[in-house]
């Protein structure tokens, strides 16, 4: 275990803030779910930093700053469900079920989703439900969602169909997405009685997403 848990955080905590983190339920969310439960054990040391991290399958942890940025602008309210579309390690579905009612979340990786399982209920957390399964088709079943984001990069100029389908009236999706590789954008939807409403956030580089359910590995 990092012997300086406590002062690592307090930094990060303070780099949030100057990048313009300034939610108060997203900047005490984050503080409140240890990042070091979902990293691989070569990586504590660089738990805190604001580094993406490898979680095996050719996938990443994502940064702590761009977890933050794109969870404040999804703006979670207490009531709400969510839905997350890539699990991964299961670290920003912690900090989403800080911050909301339910969460949805959904991974194509079976092995990385039972990790992720694993870990979120080591950590008591009780109001994730999980699903093994292609994001991209959504998750009908439990549709509308208040809010819908995505932690892997669409290649398109729309988001997923299905996805906005499943948004609730004023609902929020906020998703990683581009053309081109090198040209990703975080970008904002908001769903109104008129249509959709869009607003281009920031620059990333995020994984990508891919369409249906991963080959069990051999
Ligand atoms: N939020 C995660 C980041 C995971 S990286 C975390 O905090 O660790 C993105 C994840 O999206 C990868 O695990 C990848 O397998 C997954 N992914 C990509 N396309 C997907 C799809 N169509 N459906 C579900 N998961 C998908």
């Amino acid at each position: 275990m990092p012997v300086n848990t406590d002062a690592q955080k307090i930094r990060l905590l303070m780099l949030l803030r100057r990048s313009g983190v300034s939610d108060a339920r997203v900047l005490s969310a984050i503080e409140r779910v240890p990042r070091e439960a979902f990293v691989p054990d070569a990586f504590l040391d660089q738990a805190y930093e604001n580094r993406t991290l490898p979680i095996g399958l050719s996938q990443t942890i994502s940064q702590p700053l761009v977890v933050a940025l794109m969870l404040q602008a999804l703006a979670v309210g207490d009531r709400h469900k969510v839905l997350e579309i890539g699990t991964g390690s299961g670290y920003q579905a912690a900090v989403l079920a800080k911050l909301c009612r339910r969460l949805y979340t959904i991974e194509r990786h079976r092995p990385l989703l039972d990790v992720a399982v694993e870990r979120l209920e080591a950590l008591g957390i009780r109001n994730i439900t999980t699903l093994w399964g292609d994001g991209m088709l959504g998750w009908p079943k439990q549709a509308p969602f208040d809010r819908i984001v995505i932690s892997a990069a669409h290649r398109g100029r729309e988001p997923p169909t299905a996805l906005t389908e499943q948004l609730a009236i004023g609902g929020v999706i906020v998703i990683p997405m581009g053309e081109d590789k090198r040209d990703q954008r975080v970008v904002r939807f908001r769903l109104t009685e008129t249509g959709l409403e869009r607003e281009d956030l920031w620059p990333v580089h995020f994984v990508p997403l891919l369409p249906k359910v991963a080959d069990a590995p051999a």
